[in-house]
């Protein structure tokens, strides 16, 4: 007796989301299904506009081979990424790619109402622009700089974000655009983004933001670890030795943001006679040669690598990765975040380890965003509703007559 694994069409998409075609034949190898079962649900596939024929490859016996790959530009999403004094938009079709882009400068603090204003007001005018109707539109996927409760999209008493404490983020963007819409905060999709546009192969990597603040997000085992109650990854408030005396804005004191994030290296910047309100400013200084801004951001790079020490030794990960502002001090920020990170970690754990500034950088938090919506709508789970629906719609017209 032939046992047949039972695999759904959400489960057969799965295997063409790699962007390789397939013929009909390696996907019924691959997923033990029938020929005619693969043929059905291809066009099932094909029906939702996920997938395409693909090329125009011919085989050597003059008819075309029949391959299959996914339809990239079928369906957009929206990735949105919302900072403390800006926000931006970026339109993507299934792989990822840029279709258009969209800045503004708007202060989360001004609460849910403007910004989630903004955001819908953005969404119709990237599809506009881009020449597509809203139908085209499957997900929306957007970052806040706050803790946030992702599975249901509520920002959780995030300290710069006063009106959001608790808000139904999905469901005042569902009331313009009635599709999913994924909310994270801003450092677990950059981490996403990175990956997605050039980490791609490596499983386990940390992003370290520093900017105002310091965060981590960490992908483990090539998924993204929020924890159980989404504050994985939180760095800045882990104590670092020797600072006991410095206050944090947090009511602690020693945390490693109150020594080393943005306004910790401009205060020890200006009581070196130096001119610094913003991290911002420390990496000007860096980069137009002050001797006190690079001891001081080498000073915050060993600070933080004692943390990453310890985390490299919990989590084992391939890549460390800074971004945020304050990474636009470079090799003098890495510099110090190495010598601790080498002195402190078990040498297995650093032998492969890199330990490197962020490539995608303002970039990273949008292509997270909308990573994360894409994963949404291609997972084996919604395809597979999807092509429920399509199926019941069917039912029903056969059953009317029409
Ligand atoms: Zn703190």
């Amino acid at each position: 007796m032939c046992l047949t694994p039972a695999v759904r069409t959400g489960e057969l998409f799965d295997l063409l989301r790699d962007g390789r075609p397939w013929t009909r034949a390696q996907l019924a190898e691959a997923t033990g299904l029938a020929r005619s079962t693969v043929t059905a649900r291809i066009d099932t596939l094909m029906r939702l506009g996920l997938v395409a024929p693909f090329g125009g490859a011919r085989s050597t016996g003059g008819r075309p081979p029949a391959l299959f790959a996914l339809n990239p530009t079928a369906r957009l999403v929206v990735g949105v990424d919302v900072g403390a004094t800006h926000a931006s938009a970026a339109l993507t079709d299934l792989n990822g790619s840029i279709l258009g882009e969209v800045d503004a400068r708007i202060a989360v603090a001004d609460g849910p109402e403007p910004v989630l204003a903004w955001v819908v007001e953005s969404v119709g005018a990237l599809l506009a622009q881009a020449g597509r109707p809203d139908e085209d539109l499957a997900a929306i996927g957007i970052g806040l700089p706050g803790p946030v409760e992702h599975s249901t999209g509520r920002p959780i008493n995030p300290p710069i974000m006063p009106g959001w404490d608790r808000y139904d983020v999905p469901g005042h963007l569902q009331k313009h655009y009635p599709v999913p819409v994924l909310v994270d905060n801003d450092v677990n999709i950059m981490a996403l983004g990175e990956r997605r546009r050039h980490l791609r192969d490596v499983e386990d990597l940390v992003l370290i933001k520093v900017a105002t603040g310091i965060g981590a997000g960490i992908v483990s085992g090539g998924v993204l670890q929020r924890g159980a109650q989404g504050t994985a990854g939180d760095l800045g408030h882990v104590r670092v030795p020797g600072a006991d005396d410095v206050p944090c804005r947090c009511g602690n004191s020693g945390c490693l943001e109150a020594v080393a994030a943005g306004p910790a290296l401009a205060a020890a910047v200006r009581a070196q006679g130096e001119q610094a309100e913003t991290g911002g400013d420390v990496v000007e200084l860096v980069r137009a040669g002050s001797q006190a801004a690079m001891a001081v951001v080498r000073q915050a790079g060993r600070d933080i690598g004692e943390v990453v020490a310890t985390m490299v030794n919990l989590i084992n990960p391939s890549v460390v990765v800074i971004g945020g502002q304050v990474a636009g001090a470079g090799e003098h920020l890495l510099a110090g975040i190495r010598e601790s990170v080498y002195q402190r970690s078990l040498p297995l754990a650093t032998e492969h380890l890199r330990i490197v500034t962020s490539r995608a950088g303002g970039e990273a938090a949008v292509l997270g965003a909308s990573a994360l919506a894409i994963e949404h709508v291609l997972s084996p789970g919604v395809v597979e509703a999807a092509s429920e629906a399509l199926a019941a719609a069917d039912a029903e017209a056969e059953a009317t007559g029409t």
